[in-house]
């Protein structure tokens, strides 16, 4: 069964995050397998809470302030791919570029277009990712992230390294940082 992970960071930027908080209780009601996990506090920092989940079922990972549909999560589930990764923007106010971007790269590191169906380096927003690329990015080798490294940069460069992209699922998916 599809384990579906709600990381979020208690006492930053609440109002993003209430939605995400809604859909979590909606889902669970609907029987989905949900866990809900700060992330903030020293023993429960980001990599920590996913590598304890790590290689024990599949994983949908829904971060704090992203809000897929429950078609989109059941799509999410569904697909036969490997990796799935939701579209969704990061605003200026994250990039500091002029207009938003899709948050998943191409090969040459760019921001892909609205449409691209596979992207070697994605976010994770909201993420399926089955055991299969779980053994691939095993996760729970690593103690500390290398320094300047975001753990969805980690997880996709050991995954694209084996030949498994991300398919990009759209439409585009609400983020509240914005
Ligand atoms: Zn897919």
């Amino acid at each position: 069964m599809t384990l579906i992970l709600f990381p979020y960071k208690p006492n930053e930027r609440p109002e993003d995050q209430l939605e995400t908080t809604l859909l979590y209780g909606t889902l669970k009601d609907m029987r989905f397998n949900c866990l809900r996990l700060p992330t903030t506090d020293q023993r429960h920092e980001y990599v920590r809470v996913l590598r304890e989940n790590w290689l024990r079922e599949e994983l949908v990972i829904i971060e704090h302030d992203v809000v897929p549909t429950i078609d989109m999560v059941n799509w999410l589930i569904k697909c036969d791919h490997s990796i799935c990764a939701q579209a969704f923007y990061l605003y200026p106010k994250s990039t500091n570029l002029k207009e938003p971007v899709i948050a998943h790269r191409d090969a040459s590191e760019r921001w892909i277009k609205q449409g691209v169906a596979y992207a070697p380096y994605w976010s994770l927003g909201a993420t399926k990712i089955t055991l299969l690329a779980q053994k691939v990015a095993d996760l729970t080798r690593l103690d500390e992230l290398p320094r300047g490294k975001w753990l969805d940069g980690w997880l996709s460069e050991k995954c694209a390294a084996a030949g498994l992209f991300a398919h990009i699922h759209y439409p585009v998916a609400k983020h509240n940082h914005q």
